[in-house]
């Protein structure tokens, strides 16, 4: 039997260099994923863009990698701009997202020139005006709006119902005075709307609800105000699978139906087709990364067994937030059956932080394994590095990149010197 490998290199080889846990990403995936969103979305539908979402994970190499394969880049605070400027990163082809940017957040994004700022508030057009004012130049950016789908998702990704603490409502003046005031403002140049319906979503109805009723929207300020909306931002929210072997969901299978309805419900309200643009973060990045942990020890109590690695929810929060779903294998033998104790018991992957809710696996399908094994879980390339703390003072693991059967390591493991750094007495 041969030992679990991530892009050609032996997961062995990297636990006993790099140290566990590890963060291990197959670049060859993201770049694989990123060929398909130009073949299957760029290129096959003209006036169309697409941006990664850099809160499913950034790290400067990260940036650089979406940058080589011809993508922008969606960054929702400071630091994340900061992280793409410091490879970089085209400005043009960078757009800032986020329900309660900060000053510092507009300033740096109008001053570094990014190509889209995503207003999610009336306020923050005055902020616009004043630094793009100052620079002397006019700030493109794109209206946020909830499209009033509840969609079928956990509650806590779910972003698009109506209510939601993120975007304008379709209904009532406040959308509209904020196009207004755009539209009157010589340092703001209203490009169009944007929405996002939720995060990993494996139908495409909720997202075509969502174009549906944002299509209603347009035709209504085109009538009612004759505002062209140009640029039309779909979001992310397509869905990543948990097992390796079960493909993952067809960018296109969202994307085409989106298309096909912009276009004909443009034709059918005698509209101007928008540029649309898409920023899937999790599809691109969840299938790429698995996470290898070592095993500290195991609890075999009367109903379940407590199989206890050396990390957690401090470098995946997922399931403590809402129960995301892993699977998990043994490193030595990944193709090993399922051990049952007793047939029925329960397994349960936990981590070494002190909270019961810190579980990685609710219901486990591993072989029987010893202290000091390797496992590794599938599909943590997404929101866990980017969501990780360093809970219980625990050192945040460091990522290597593998391709073509060779690792380089792109973020060191945290040290007790970055822990106690900044710590004054
Ligand atoms: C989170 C988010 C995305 C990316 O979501 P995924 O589910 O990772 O694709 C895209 N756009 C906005 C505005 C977001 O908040």
């Amino acid at each position: 039997m041969s030992g679990l490998t991530w892009g050609g290199v032996d997961c062995q080889r990297l636990a006993e260099e790099y140290g566990t846990p590890l963060y291990v990403y197959d670049s060859g995936i993201i770049r694989a994923r990123c060929r398909e969103i130009r073949e299957k979305f760029l290129a096959r539908w003209v006036n169309t863009r697409a941006r990664y979402a850099g809160k499913a994970f950034l790290t400067r190499a990260m940036a650089k990698l979406i940058h080589e394969e011809g993508l922008g880049l969606d960054v929702v605070s400071f630091g994340e701009l900061q992280t793409a400027l410091s490879v970089n990163f085209p400005t043009e082809r960078i757009e800032m997202n986020g329900n309660a940017k900060s000053r510092e957040d507009i300033e740096l994004a109008v001053n570094s020139g990014v190509g889209r700022i995503i207003v999610d508030h009336p306020d923050e057009l005055r902020v616009i005006e004043e630094y793009s004012r100052r620079a002397g130049r006019s700030q493109k950016i794109l209206i946020r709006v909830t499209p009033g789908v509840d969609s079928h998702t956990h509650s806590h990704i779910a972003t698009g119902q109506t209510g939601s603490k993120f975007g304008f409502p379709i209904e009532g003046s406040m959308l509209r005075d904020a196009i207004e005031y755009a539209r009157n403002s010589e340092y703001i140049d209203f490009r169009g709307l944007h929405f996002h319906v939720g995060s990993q979503l494996f139908s495409n109805q909720d997202h075509l609800t969502a174009l549906e009723n944002i299509m209603n929207l347009i035709r209504d300020l085109h009538r009612e105000m004759n505002i062209t909306v140009r640029e039309l931002n779909f979001g992310g929210g397509f869905g990543a699978v948990i097992n390796p072997s079960v493909p993952s969901v067809r960018l296109e299978d969202f994307t085409d139906p989106m298309m096909r309805l912009l276009h004909s419900k443009c034709e059918e309200y005698n509209l101007e087709v928008p540029r649309a643009i898409i920023e899937p973060g999790r599809w691109v990045v969840s299938e790429a990364g698995i996470t290898i942990y070592r095993v500290e020890n195991i609890k075999e109590l009367p109903k379940v067994t407590y199989i206890a690695v050396n990390g957690g929810m401090s470098d995946n929060p997922r399931y403590a937030l809402y129960q995301a779903e892993y699977e998990a294998v043994s490193v030595r033998e990944p193709d090993a059956p399922a051990y049952d104790r007793d047939g029925g018991t329960h397994v349960s992957v936990v981590g070494k932080c002190c909270e019961s809710g810190d579980v990685l696996i609710d219901n486990a399908k591993l072989p029987r394994l010893d202290a000091g094994d390797l496992i590794a879980l599938y599909n943590t390339g997404a929101y866990t590095f980017s969501m990780s703390s360093s809970y219980n003072r625990l050192l945040r693991p460091a990522v290597v990149f593998v391709e073509d059967g060779k690792a380089k390591l792109v973020v060191e493991r945290e040290s007790i010197d970055d822990l106690l750094k900044g710590d004054l007495l």
